[in-house]
């Protein structure tokens, strides 16, 4: 982990070909992602929080998460709607023109939070997680970042890194 930032660097890409999506196509997408992240924030609520009255019915075939690890789906819920946050905050820099990088910190460590969850449903830590993704990103960048690389993944060896 002490190395993360540095070894994640190698790997990043150090172009941005911002003539390749349009302004429209793009607050679109972020502000539906911005909205879903508020409908699962108040799924959250109800969910881990108790909010609202009892609901019958409305059953799906072949989903259900009932018996599913209650912390891993809160953590998958806290993830997502702080990603929703970060949406919100990517459209308020593209309206103003400038990051509120305060806000960008808060809504990261939001995100951390919910991964020690996960971390710790996972019998895991910050440390193995980011080891492994390093190496898994070592495979396949071996020099550093490139578009090639990036579209032509060679996940089985990917997935063997991620078992060891
Ligand atoms: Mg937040």
């Amino acid at each position: 982990m002490k190395n993360y930032l540095a070894d994640s660097a190698r790997t990043a890409s150090d172009s941005y070909f911002t003539d390749k999506v349009t302004e429209e196509e793009v607050k679109a997408t972020f502000e539906k992602f911005a909205e879903t992240g508020e409908a699962l924030d108040g799924q959250k609520r109800k969910l881990f929080y108790g909010k609202g009255d009892k609901v019958e019915g409305g059953s799906v075939d072949d989903f259900s998460f009932e018996n599913l690890n209650g912390n891993i789906v809160h953590s998958i819920y806290g993830l997502c709607t702080e990603a929703g946050e970060i949406s919100e905050a990517f459209l308020k820099a593209a309206e103003s023109g400038t990051f509120d990088e305060v806000n960008l910190k808060e809504e990261a460590g939001d995100l951390l939070w919910y991964l020690a969850m996960l971390f710790r449903e996972l019998d895991t830590n910050f440390d193995e997680v980011a080891t492994t993704n390093i190496n898994k990103l070592k495979a396949r960048f071996p020099e550093k970042f490139s578009q090639d690389k990036a579209y032509n993944r060679d996940l089985n060896t990917e997935r063997e890194i991620l078992e060891s």
